[in-house]
């Protein structure tokens, strides 16, 4: 592909440029030792499994606008405890629980080390650079502050700007309205092979599943990647060349 083609690429944030894995990880343990009595420390990466797969797609309905930020977590939370042996929560115990919960969690974000580098040379490329993401703005805002990102990476679009998020079309055209960027001339790179790449295929980008190692967070199929259609990467440090930069 010919670097004259893209003039501009807009980012996931959350397990594309900003390790949240790792991040709940670290938050979840300090909830499993607090909250579920049964769970041991080698147990703890089913506990991140669980909630990453959140079964029940509260996450999902919270990104259609369906419901809001406290009750997808709050229901996350209970069901949680409830496959894994914690205490049901209330509305003040869950306020107690999520004060554990997101001070651990936001100490804990931290940029993917293949992020930096990356950014400079696609900057250096003269590509516009933007971040389109399926939470708040104020959350994503302070989570690109604290890992580094801010300076490089404006952020574009948040679940609150249209008050729906991916994989709606219409996101993906605002992002590339605020970046100023013809949809047909930009990249979507994100960790979510629906949500992200192929949706941003459908919404006329060209869409990049960056598909990091044992990092998926539901099962795909290779079916499923043929059919979806898009470019795949293993790293960011990939991207570049996948772009002739
Ligand atoms: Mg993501």
């Amino acid at each position: 592909m010919s670097p004259h083609q893209i003039d501009g690429i807009l980012f996931d944030i959350d397990d594309t440029l900003v390790d949240t894995r790792a991040a709940f990880g670290t938050a979840l343990a300090t909830i499993a030792r607090r909250y579920l009595p049964d769970v041991t420390p080698d147990q703890d990466a089913d506990v991140v499994s669980f909630w990453r797969a959140d079964a029940s797609d509260h996450f999902g309905r919270y990104t259609r606008g369906e419901i809001g930020q406290v009750e997808q977590r709050m229901s996350r939370a209970n069901e949680l405890h409830e496959r894994f042996g914690g205490p049901a929560l209330d509305d003040e115990g869950f306020a107690a629980w999520d004060g554990v919960f997101d001070s651990t969690f936001r100490e804990a974000w931290s940029a993917h080390e293949d992020v930096d580098a990356v950014l400079g040379r696609l900057l250096d490329a003269g590509l516009h650079l933007g971040a389109l993401t399926n939470a708040a703005t104020a959350y994503q805002t302070d989570k690109l502050e604290r890992t580094g990102l801010a300076d490089r990476m404006p952020l574009l679009v948040a679940l609150d700007t249209l008050g729906f998020g991916k994989p709606d079309p219409r996101v993906f055209a605002e992002a590339c309205r605020l970046l100023g960027t013809d949809p047909g001339r930009t990249a979507y790179v994100g960790d979510e092979l629906d949500v992200d790449a192929a949706a941003a295929r459908r919404a006329g980008l060209i869409g990049i599943w960056l598909d990091r190692p044992c990092a998926r967070r539901l099962p795909v199929t290779d079916e499923e990647i043929v059919a979806a259609g898009v470019l795949v990467i293993s790293s960011l440090d990939d991207l570049p060349g996948l772009l002739g930069i």
